[in-house]
């Protein structure tokens, strides 16, 4: 196979090591979720390890419950990672021996141009239609007077960019990938002072140190870091480390086939996990973005995609996000469940939706209503939605509602009555889907042109106060005698 034969020409029976390095400056989302899945399910593939980093260099953008989601939603993926989290901002000792020997190498220099200076020049530049790039004059000062100034000024450390140098990779997914240092935006920023001679590094130098120090193998990571990778493989070049394998995935895109962002679905886990997804449902669907397992098979559980994933298999154009399956393969696993695995996962939206208190529900009666919402059910958000609080609560509904065809409202009447007169007959312990079937569908028989609907619509309405829902009987024997008879009253109140 493809895959193998440059496994074992590159990395020669090494240990696999992927990595996740989320920066925590958002909520965790869609992108996020493929990015850690696919190194997860790699790395698990080839027995190898998954390392998680925070990348939490940036403090403008940085905070700590970004950082606190990031766990949070691994875990609740069930994503583990073998080693981690190791955090940038914990590790400057290890960064700065490194800028050190770039800087003494003469492949980095101190440049002291303002923030804004270099805004000017980007503006500049955008304006006179050029690819922005930084060209630093200070890369000409020698490295002993520059570090006088270090003390007074803020400085930045950048990369010296050489000049017409070719950097071609191999990726995994897109082939052979080159690019001309020319075309690179100059000299790029390795760190930025945070204090007189303190520095802290940038995303292009400390990805490169991260990676080589906790011997991470495959760099599999989205598809807008391919720009950033012979930047990556320069600094590589210059302090003589191996580079590892890079595959970079395709990017997500919306219906519209524009990148995925809100105005398609929602983008931040949080929300599809509040919507009653299930970390399951939405692995599963991830990881068909952009991967074909190359059957017609669609469900695979955790441990199923780790043994079939292969990255030859993940496509090079966008992948599509596509609500309507995800529904539907989130129903798939809503299916596959047990009554009492489902009733686990949806007590918590019951409870949030006040639809039961916790500690204070019938779980035998809560059982019952999820087998009969189960064949349906494709979000469990969908369990505090009015399709299901009938259960729990009186309906709320317009008495035209009740009409069956052509009846009136004085035949409404008639027609609930008799509903009601027959279900007082029946004992509240003997109150169960078959007898009431048998009661109820001898007084339908009854009606005008043996049209059952006659009695069964008007009932079953005012049980639920929905326009389709289950049937009359199933839902009585959930109800209860008392609760049953007190609904049809309330029915009849208003129709007179
Ligand atoms: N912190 C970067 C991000 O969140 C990581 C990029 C990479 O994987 O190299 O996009």
């Amino acid at each position: 196979m493809f895959w193998k034969s440059i496994f074992s020409a590159k990395s020669g029976g090494e240990q696999i090591r992927t990595r996740f390095a989320p920066s925590p400056t958002g909520l965790f989302h869609i992108g996020n979720v493929r990015t850690a899945l696919f190194n997860f399910l790699f790395a698990k593939k080839y027995n190898g390890k998954f390392i998680l980093r925070i990348e939490d260099t940036d403090f403008e953008r940085y905070k700590p419950e970004y950082e606190s989601n990031i766990i949070e939603t691994l875990k609740w993926l069930k994503l583990f990672w073998d080693e981690g989290p190791y955090k940038q901002s914990e590790r400057l000792d290890i960064y700065a021996k490194y800028l050190r020997e770039l800087l003494d190498s003469g492949d980095a220099f101190y440049c002291f141009h303002s923030k804004e200076a270099i805004e000017k020049e980007r503006a500049e530049q955008i304006e006179n239609k050029k690819a922005p790039a930084h060209h630093c004059e200070f890369k000409k000062i020698p490295l002993k007077d520059a570090e006088k100034h270090l003390t007074q000024e803020k400085a930045l450390i950048r990369f010296r960019m050489p000049v017409d140098v070719e950097i071609a990779f191999h990726d995994l997914i897109r082939g052979e990938v080159r690019f001309n240092s020319n075309a690179l935006e100059g000299d790029f920023s390795l760190a930025k002072a945070e204090g007189p001679n303190k520095f802290f590094p940038l995303y292009n130098f400390a990805v490169v140190i991260d990676d080589f120090e906790m011997g991470i193998s495959h760099v599999i990571r989205g598809e807008d870091h391919i720009s950033n990778t012979p930047k990556q493989i320069l600094v590589q070049r210059a302090l003589r480390i191996p580079m590892p394998q890079y595959a970079h995935l395709p990017l997500i895109l919306g219906s519209d086939k524009s990148k995925l962002s809100k105005r398609h679905a929602a983008v931040s886990v949080a929300e599809y996990r509040e919507a009653g997804y299930l970390p399951e449902a939405l692995l599963n669907f991830i990881a068909l973005l952009g991967w074909n397992p190359g059957t017609e098979r669609e469900v695979f559980a955790l441990e199923e995609l780790a043994s079939e994933f292969d990255l030859n298999k993940v496509q090079k154009s966008g992948a599509v996000f596509n609500t309507e399956k995800l529904d539907w393969l989130n129903g798939c696993y809503l299916r596959q469940m047990s009554i009492d695995q489902l009733a686990e996962r949806a007590i918590p939206f019951l409870e949030k939706n006040k639809l039961i208190t916790k500690g204070n529900y019938d779980l035998e009666r809560v059982k019952k209503i999820l087998t009969i919402e189960q064949p349906r059910l494709k979000k469990l958000g969908e369990i505090g939605d009015r399709r299901l609080s009938f259960f729990f609560k009186q309906p709320e509904y317009e008495p035209r509602l009740l009409i069956w065809r052509d009846m009136l409202f004085k035949d409404i009447v008639t027609s609930l009555k008799i509903s009601l007169a027959a279900l007082q007959g029946i004992m509240e312990i003997e109150f169960m889907r078959a007898n009431l079937e048998n009661v109820l569908l001898k007084e339908a028989e009854r009606a005008k042109n043996k049209d059952k609907g006659r009695l069964l619509w008007p009932l079953r309405v005012a049980l639920t106060g929905l326009e389709a829902s289950p049937g009359p009987f199933e839902i009585l024997e959930i109800l209860g005698k008392i609760e049953s008879i007190g609904r049809i009253e309330k029915a009849i109140k208003k129709l007179l």
